[in-house]
């Protein structure tokens, strides 16, 4: 249990003044609360973590011809003429042209309500904006402002103010007023760094480095290596390390068990493979079987790039485990992949006569209980699943072998709970297709023991990405009509409108109508909201080929695999991230034939998002792509970070903060050397900073000993 003293922390955030429940959800969402279809209200602790992405220092005002290639500026403009869309396209965004005696500036706004900008600004009038500048086709403009203030406003604000990531529907005001206040809800905590340590680097107190992050009184408390910052790093990286730490004493002290067979079943499956495995592949099976035979517990972590065929590995360990007289079972994020692995799975063990079954949240009634019997008596060799597999009320008869597929759409915490569940003597492999930068891979998975799969299958060519603006979408309908009649099949995604799946719905639904009145009968539509049947008979037929273009939102993101698919389409891929994008495409390329991605873009494009489109048309190289998608978003993009599989560090910036990363480790291996169960002075304190940082499983796992 949460110790008291850090209850107030984990209040709702509507207990702060300004914050109603509405806003609360909304801070919710934007802070990754509960899932993503239904978010959970923000607490107050949420808010003191909330970095900001830079300040507006008012007692330095460049003029337009001065403003700096990139950051956070404030500027001192004359409001000039509004520019308002069409009533109609709400994708052209709001134009307010602005100037001063040097230049011009534009303020650009998406959904913007007119009335509000009319007010806000009224042409003629002098205000001081800020924001983070962007450069369009030279000319400098500011998307979304943080603050419009007029002069008298503008006096009022201290000289230095800390400016946080902006979010849909949550004015920076109403966010920094409510950040104020939850300092007051800081207690006095124990410390829990080593007194030397915090001397030796000048670091203060965390109450007093998180109100230095919200209260700077200098530029400097707010660069990334402001002591302040750095400490609350530190902070975070030491409880995920110790957090890490302690799962994998509890992994290494449940002793695993020899899971080896007589290698006929494998042997049968891949006879009957319709291709002859890549080396990595046989390296990969080679290792995991090696693995499994051992008494210890098999800790494996299988990366390869989106395509590489990590499945046929999977499907060779999971028989194995039936080999051995076990059971095996493997975890995927959607439904949709779970009855996709199902089929797959079920062909190749069909050869070795292998039962598979598939269990997900769809399955209710007798169907469900069909499956939770063969389950128990053993019957079901291979069950296939999404996290329905480790609900109450599931059981094995004898599991050895749990696999986990994307993993990365599975959250740390989900992964913590699973694996304290799986518990046992069950071998774990987690397959992931991010590629993890060193740096990361340390904070994920400690020293989990890795397997590569290096190769693509031979035969696959190169793709051909372009980037396009959207004003070339006609040209781009029309060329399908081509690939059409040779046989292609298509994927349309539509994007990723703000926060509301509701808006990515209409979008993917218009964009069906559009292809459909052009290609009558071959086009279907599939999101996240339709039924799994639905889902299923839509996903069935692209794949059949008795439809040829398949639009869908993001759902097709992760391991979907029709090998026929040439072709991608991805509208508004400027929202995306790199990861995603990776992702996506590699939805295409599967097959022998030559693919293309198109990723069409809506002006005007940020440098940020110029550079994502370069790097993707410059490389299909996963690693490439990580790395790049590290280096281009800062920490403080929060939302991008849970799609990408990066770890949603909140305090911590791993492109800046890595060598603290190797100082958390080792901090925790001595800690842990000299108080194993945590229990003097400071190992008490530690026990706070896990709760502060929500690792709760991580001290129960403690009191299990
Ligand atoms: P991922 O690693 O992204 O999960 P999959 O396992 O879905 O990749 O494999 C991608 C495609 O490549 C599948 O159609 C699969 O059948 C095929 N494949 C896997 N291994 C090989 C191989 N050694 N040779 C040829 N094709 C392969
Ligand atoms: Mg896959």
């Amino acid at each position: 249990m949460r110790p008291d003293i850090l209850n107030p922390l984990f209040a709702n955030a509507a207990k702060l003044p300004g914050i109603g429940p509405k806003l609360e959800k909304a801070l919710g969402k934007l802070f990754g609360r509960g899932d993503e279809l239904n978010p959970e209200p923000a607490k107050i602790i949420d808010l003191l973590f909330h970095v900001p992405s830079g300040m507006i220092d008012r007692r330095n005002r460049p003029t337009i011809d001065h403003l700096p290639e990139t950051g956070i500026v404030t500027v001192e403009i004359e409001v000039g003429r509004h520019r308002a869309p069409p009533a109609h396209n709400k994708r052209i965004p709001y134009r307010v042209d602005c100037f001063d005696d040097t230049g011009s500036l534009s303020l650009v706004f998406f959904h913007a309500y007119g009335d509000y900008l009319q007010k806000a600004l009224p042409t003629g009038e002098t205000r001081f904006v800020s924001g983070r500048i962007e450069w369009f086709n030279g000319a400098p403009q500011i998307v979304h402002p943080d603050h419009i203030l007029n002069e008298a406003d503008f006096a009022r604000m201290p000289p230095i103010e800390p400016v946080y990531p902006m979010t849909a529907g949550i004015s920076p005001k109403t966010l920094g007023k409510g950040i104020r206040s939850a300092l007051e809800h800081l207690p006095a905590l124990s410390e829990w760094d080593e007194p030397n340590w915090l001397e030796r680097h000048a670091w203060p107190a965390f109450s007093d480095a998180l109100t230095r992050l919200h209260l700077p009184t200098s530029v400097s408390d707010l660069a990334a290596d402001s002591p302040a910052r750095k400490r609350l790093a530190y902070d975070e990286l030491l409880a995920n390390q110790l957090a890490l730490a302690l799962v994998r004493r509890q992994m290494r002290r449940a002793s695993g068990r020899v899971l080896s067979g007589d290698g006929l079943l494998m042997e049968k499956i891949e006879t009957d493979l319709p291709f002859s495995l890549t080396a990595s592949q046989r390296v990969a099976v080679g290792e995991i079987v090696a693995d499994m035979a051992l008494p210890e517990r098999m800790l494996r972590l299988l990366q390869g790039d989106v395509g590489s065929g990590k499945t046929a590995v999977a499907v060779l360990a999971l028989a194995r485990a039936v080999e051995a007289g076990a059971q095996g079972a493997l975890m995927v994020p959607t439904d949709i992949l779970a009855r996709q692995h199902g089929e797959t799975v079920a062909q190749f063990a069909k050869a070795a006569g292998i039962t598979v079954d598939v269990l997900t949240g769809r399955d209710k009634g007798k169907t469900r209980q069909d499956v939770l019997d063969r389950l128990r008596t053993g019957q079901t060799g291979i069950l296939i699943g999404t996290h329905a597999l480790f609900q109450h009320g599931v059981e094995f008869n004898n599991l050895g072998l749990v696999i986990i597929d994307e993993q990365h759409r599975f959250g740390v915490h989900q992964r913590l709970a699973l694996q304290a569940k799986a518990g046992g003597a069950t071998d774990l492999l987690v397959m992931t297709a991010t590629p993890i930068p060193r740096t990361l891979s340390l904070t994920l998975y400690g020293d989990m023991e890795v397997s590569r799969l290096t190769e693509k299958p031979a035969g696959r060519q190169a793709i051909d990405t372009r980037v396009l603006p959207i004003a070339r979408l006609a040209q781009v309908v029309d060329g399908l009509a081509r690939a059409m009649q040779g046989g292609a099949r298509i994927y349309w995604v539509c994007p990723l409108v703000e926060d509301s799946d509701l808006i990515d719905l209409t979008s993917a639904e218009d964009r069906f109508a559009g292809l459909n009145t052009r290609y009558r009968g071959q086009v279907g539509l599939i999101h996240g909201r339709m039924k799994g049947p639905a889902k299923d008979a839509v996903m069935q037929q692209f794949k059949d080929g008795e439809i040829s273009i398949l639009v869908s939102t993001t759902v097709i993101e992760v391991g979907v695999d029709v090998p026929e698919a040439s072709i991608i389409v991805i509208e508004h891929a400027e929202r995306f991230g790199l990861a995603q994008l990776h992702q996506l495409r590699g939805r295409v390329g599967r097959g022998a034939a030559k693919s293309s991605c198109l990723l069409l873009y809506q002006e005007p494009l940020g440098e940020t998002a110029k550079a994502r489109l370069s790097t993707m048309r410059e490389t299909e190289d996963g690693f490439v792509i990580a790395e790049e998608d590290l280096r281009l978003r800062g920490s403080g993009e929060l939302l991008g970070t849970r799609q990408s599989g990066v770890p949603a560090f909140k305090l911590a910036d791993l492109a800046e903060d890595g060598e603290l990363l190797a100082a958390a480790r080792d901090d925790v291996e001595l800690v842990l050397r000299s108080d194993p169960q945590l229990q003097n002075t400071r190992g008490d304190s530690l026990k706070l900073l896990l709760y502060l940082f929500e690792r709760d499983e991580a001290v129960r796992l403690l009191s299990a000993g």
